[in-house]
């Protein structure tokens, strides 16, 4: 559950400075069921989005950023009711377009004009370049041909493309003409957002920031306000006034682009940040990298939905240890909660490699507890021996096929608050909210042990 404690925060008037948003999304959601049976019984649902707040101002360009499968096209397809959202209200310009009817949804549409990242699949590909563009204007019923001519016209050059492009093709053009022509027909419906999903991600690095620039320019011409998707951060840094970062369903960090990436509050900002590739060697970016897999959003973690992966991670009481040797226990620990711990393999691979042992059950036993160790990267020992103690005997327990002791042991000794309590959004001193129990607690960061990428 996610609750805003300062809604303003971090938020910057638009071009206009008006002081109401043109779009205010509040506890949006959108669940897919998972139904078996003939009787399409619910099982289970695909938690996609789960709960988000965000505005966007008039004349402001706010980005969603986040992993793939992280909810950020289901964000935008809800919002503007392709799908309808399983909870929550979305308003736009004063009204909350939740209770519109079919006549008042087409006008809406109108005014947020969807950018999709192949623009192929939304043309027709018959249908020239400039027909295109005017057709929005003629089911409009401007029926005047000169004077629509005129219009794709000015369009065409608005976005960089020349009044004699109207008699192309769709496959004349490249990925980038393209998607200027999909602006332009965006353009056309002279509307008054444009949200993009992932607009630029099918194009080459160069003409990317091109067509960013571009979007940048349309919209103080035109004075749009842009909902931008990406999963790519400097596509975000590059235009976003805003941004959201998007975990698993939910927000977990909102602000000011400038603030939250010179000074990002959440771990999960931290690590994506530390994940782009950087021009200078010596750079050794500002967190450690993700490891694992996304969990999935029909199950996702209790707690903080990122303490499965967070390098972050709360450390359990009365014990030290160095933070990265922390995040490899709890991997561990997540693995055997997962029942995903194959020990059986790891013998096998034993008794194949070490055959000098003649596989006497003392030896593969020491030797697979080592193996199981060397697996997760975890020092032996501990330099905390109370927690060395712990953990052996939980080892212990898993090669000696005792994994629930393990896991009991594992949870009660090693339990980090991380895994029990959801953060709230709350304002930090850097400006923008965030949703970190270490904001909450007061925690400082963590001191990563930090190692420099070599490539
Ligand atoms: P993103 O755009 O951030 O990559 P999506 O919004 O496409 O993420 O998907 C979010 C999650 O919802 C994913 O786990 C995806 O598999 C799931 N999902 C998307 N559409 C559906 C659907 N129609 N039915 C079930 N699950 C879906
Ligand atoms: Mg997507």
């Amino acid at each position: 559950m996610i609750t805003v404690s300062n809604r303003s925060a971090g938020r910057r008037r638009g071009n206009t400075g008006s002081d109401e948003p043109l779009l205010s999304v509040r506890n949006l959601k959108k669940h897919y069921p998972i139904t078996e049976g003939i009787l399409s019984k619910e099982v289970g649902r695909v938690r996609a989005v789960d709960g988000i707040d965000f505005d966007v101002y008039p004349g402001e360009t706010v980005g969603i950023v986040g992993e793939s499968g992280c909810g950020k096209s289901t964000a935008a397809s809800s919002l503007i009711r392709l799908e309808e959202p399983t909870e929550g209200t979305v308003r736009f310009d004063g009204e909350d377009i939740t209770e519109y009817d079919s006549g008042e949804m087409k006008a809406f549409r109108r005014r947020v004009q969807m950018i999709f990242q192949d623009p192929e699949s939304s043309f027709d590909p018959r249908m020239s370049i400039g027909d295109a563009i005017a057709e929005p204007l003629t089911v409009q019923g401007l029926t005047d041909k000169p004077r629509r001519n005129e219009i794709v016209a000015d369009l065409l050059e608005r976005v960089g493309l020349s009044e004699s492009d109207a008699d192309r093709y769709p496959h004349e053009l490249s990925g980038g003409q393209k998607q200027r022509v999909g602006l332009a027909r965006a353009l056309s419906m002279n509307p008054d957002m444009i949200i993009a999903d992932e607009p630029v991600s099918a194009l080459d690095v160069s003409i990317q920031s091109e067509i960013l620039a571009l979007m940048n320019d349309l919209q103080k011409n035109f004075g749009l306000s842009i909902l931008i998707i990406s999963h790519n951060l400097a596509v975000i840094r590059q235009i976003c006034d805003r941004v959201a970062v998007m975990y698993l369903g939910e927000v977990v960090e909102l602000g000011r682009t400038d603030e939250v990436f010179a000074n990002p509050q959440h771990p999960y900002t931290r690590a994506l940040l530390a994940s782009i590739p950087t021009a200078d060697p010596t750079d050794r970016g500002m967190g450690v990298e993700l490891t694992g897999d996304v969990p999935s959003p029909s199950n996702p973690p209790s707690g903080c939905r990122f303490h499965t992966r967070c390098p972050e991670v709360i450390q359990p009481e009365g014990y030290e240890f160095d933070q990265q040797t922390w995040r490899r226990v709890m991997d561990l620990r997540q693995k055997l909660d997962d029942s995903a711990l194959n020990v059986e393999a790891i013998r096998e691979m034993l008794i194949t490699e070490v055959d000098e042992y003649e596989t006497t059950e003392e030896v593969t036993t020491a030797e697979t507890k080592a193996r199981l160790r060397d697996e997760f990267d975890i020092p032996k020992p501990l330099s905390d021996p109370q927690a060395e103690a712990v953990l052996e005997s939980a080892i212990e327990n898993i090669v000696t096929d005792n994994e629930d002791d393990a896991r009991d042991l594992l949870a009660t000794e090693f339990a980090t608050p991380c895994e029990t309590q959801s953060p709230a959004l709350e304002e930090t001193d850097a400006g923008q909210t965030a949703s970190c129990l270490r904001i909450e607690n007061e925690l400082p960061p963590t001191e990563l042990d930090q190692t420099v990428r070599s490539d």
